[in-house]
Parts: structure tokens; sequence; C-alpha cells
């Protein structure tokens, strides 16, 4: 059969793209073809660069996933820049698939970027109520935009540009960068470093209080494939773990410590930041899609994606 779908990935270099290829290659379409770029393709904040990449593979799909991403302490120091490249990765990409007649477009939003005063659990239509926490709120409101665009877009030109709310996403591929890193890659390069000189302490920022409903990267990949090509709406749909998941960053760090075996002594720098306490968020309209999907259990997707970075740290984006 002819490939008739050809689906642009952006950011497939990264945690969530290269998950996503890993799944496809699993199992292979005879009519899709995919392609995953990397931002080495191009510049996707440059508008005429990102013209060049569709004018080269035609896509009739766009898995949008590039974005300045990056952990709390990076997003409380660099609001400006998260902000503006956002925006500008996000506004080319929407209006080069517009102006290119693609059929649909898949962007990608996060639970963090949920108004800091809610009620818990937070539901899709709650993405607009109020101003994001205030360690982040350059991601938060370029990526708000997009759901913004993808209305307007479908108002005014009848577009099916839509977009998925994914809760923490970890795995193989992360960024362990202790600068720029979210909180799982930050501690697995940690406890690393600590098993390989033999150290008794391990140090997590914060109170270790704050809870995080978190999905394995795999898991997501799969998620994003049935948006792709079931999920019919341009409103956003929430891909998260139930609420009964969530977990606090005390229980996550001791879930890694058991993945390495440490045996030492996990202490909590109080005096680091420990941003937003929670963002519960409902996956109830995931489940009327998919009530049966089962998500990897945590501790055996902590397991994994320990034992890929003890086998790929040399690789990996430290
Ligand atoms: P990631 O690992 O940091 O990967 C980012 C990707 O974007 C890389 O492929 C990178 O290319 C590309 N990129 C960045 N700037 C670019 C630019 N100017 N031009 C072209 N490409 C560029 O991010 P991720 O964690 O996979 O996140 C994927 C999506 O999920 C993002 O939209 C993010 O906001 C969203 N999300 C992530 C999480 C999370 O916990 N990680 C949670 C919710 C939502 P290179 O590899 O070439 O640099
Ligand atoms: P968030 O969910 O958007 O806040 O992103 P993170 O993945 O950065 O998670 C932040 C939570 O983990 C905060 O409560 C931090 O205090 C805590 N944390 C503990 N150690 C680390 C670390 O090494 N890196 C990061 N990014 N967060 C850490």
């Amino acid at each position: 059969m002819s490939e008739n779908k050809v689906i642009l990935v952006t950011g497939g270099t990264g945690l969530v793209g290269k998950a996503i290829q890993q799944v496809v290659e699993a199992e292979k379409r005879p009519d899709e073809k995919w392609i995953f770029l990397s931002s080495k393709d191009g510049d996707l904040c440059d508008y005429n660069e990102t013209k060049q990449i569709f004018e080269k593979h035609h896509p009739t799909h766009v898995i949008h996933l590039a974005a300045m991403v990056g952990g709390l302490f990076h997003n409380m120091s660099h609001n400006l820049d998260f902000l503006r490249k956002n925006m500008h990765m996000n506004d080319n990409i929407l209006h080069i698939s517009f102006e290119t007649g693609v059929v649909k477009v898949v962007s990608c939003l996060s639970t963090c970027i949920f108004p800091d005063k809610t009620d818990y659990p937070i539901n899709e239509t709650m993405v607009h109520n109020g101003p994001p926490h205030p360690s982040n709120f350059g991601y938060s409101y370029a990526k708000r935009l997009i759901d913004i665009q993808n209305k307007a877009y479908h108002q005014q030109h009848g577009c099916m540009f839509t977009s998925v709310i994914p809760c923490n996403v970890f795995g193989p591929h992360d960024n362990y960068n202790l600068e720029s890193s979210h909180v799982i890659p930050g501690l697995i390069r940690k406890l690393h470093d600590i098993m390989k000189t033999g150290g008794e302490t391990f140090t997590v920022m914060g109170t270790g209080k704050p809870l995080r409903q978190f999905i394995y990267s795999l898991d997501l990949a799969k998620l994003f494939l049935w948006v792709l090509r079931e999920y019919q709406e341009t409103e956003p749909i929430i891909l998260s773990v139930d609420e009964k998941s969530e977990v606090s960053i005390k229980e996550l760090a001791e879930e890694i410590g058991k993945a390495y075996g440490f045996q030492g002594k996990i202490e909590f720098d109080t005096t680091k930041a420990d941003g937003q306490y929670k963002k519960t968020a409902s996956n109830a309209k995931l489940r009327k899609f998919l009530p049966d999907f089962e998500f990897t259990p945590f501790s055996v997707a902590i397991k994994e994606s320990v034992d890929w970075y003890k086998a790929n740290h040399e690789i990996a984006r430290n």
C-alpha cells in the first residue's frame, strides 16, 4: 500500500520524540511515513527555516513537540526565553501548517500551565482560568496560546489543530543536565554520580512534599498515536496517569534509590524551591475514550529509566 500520511514530528530527538519513534517502529503501518526532526534540521523559531522543512517533506500531519523545555529551576531563571522561543516556534508551526494545508496538527501543552490557584482535580476546561504559578509563567503563557490559536484556526479556517496536556514525563533520552533538567532525570543523574564515588548522602532539593503525576514516555507515546489517529476535537485532552498514582518527591527519591540499590541517607535541602505544591489532573476524559489503557507501573518504569541511564550515560544529554 502507498504511504498516504506523511507525519512530521518536531522535537523528534527529545524525550517524547524518541519514545514515539520507538513505538512507531515496533508497530509499523504501511500507510504512514514518519519524519523525526531535530534542531539540526532547522531552527523552528525562524519562519524561513521552518518553511523550508515543510517544503522538503510535504507533511499531511504534524506532531509538534519541539519546545524550550526545562525543570523548575531553569524556568525560574529564564521566563523570558521560555516565553519568546516557544511563542515563535508554535506560531511558525501552526501558521505554516495552515499555509501548506496540513490535515491535522497535534501540539503539546503541559499540566504545569494550569492556574496556580484552582480547584482539584484540574480538567481540560480550566487552562485559562487564572494566572499560572509564577515560577514558569513564560512557558505557561506560550503554551496556553497554542490552545487559543488552535481554536482561532478552527473558527476562521476550519483547521483540525488540537493539543494534548501531559503530566510530568520521564523515560530514556531525557535531559540529565543538572541545571536545566526535570526532577526525575536530575535525581537519576545525581544518584548515578553518588553511586560511582561511594557517597552516602543523596540530597534532594526542596522539602520533598510536593505531589506530581508522572507518565512514562513510552505510555505517553502510545497515547499520542491514538490522538493522532483517532481523536477529532480541537479541545485539548489531558494525557495523565490516574489521580491515585500521584506521588510525593520524597517517594520518588526513594523509588530511584531502590532502583540503584542505594543504602545511604536521603536528605532534603529546604533552602531550595518547591515550586507548585501539586497540579493533580483528572484523566476522566481520556478514560472515557480508553477505559482499559494500562499504564506501566511506576516502579517498573523508574527501573527501566535508571537502567537506560546506566547503559547510556556516556551518550546521554548531560
Ligand atoms: P526535550 O527532551 O527537551 O526535547 C526538545 C526537542 O525540541 C528536541 O528534539 C530539540 O531538538 C527540539 N528543539 C528545541 N528547540 C528547538 C528549535 N529552536 N528548533 C528546532 N527544534 C528544537 O523535550 P520533551 O521533554 O521531549 O518535551 C516534548 C514536548 O512535551 C514539549 O512540547 C514539552 O513542552 C512537552 N511536555 C514535556 C513534559 C516533560 O515532563 N518533559 C511534560 C509535559 C509536556 P534537539 O534535540 O536537536 O536540541
Ligand atoms: P515541575 O513539576 O514543573 O515543578 O518540574 P520539576 O520536574 O522540575 O519538579 C520540581 C519538583 O521537584 C520541585 O518540588 C523541586 O523542588 C523538586 N526537585 C528535587 N530535586 C530536584 C532536582 O534535582 N531538579 C529539579 N528540577 N527538581 C527537583
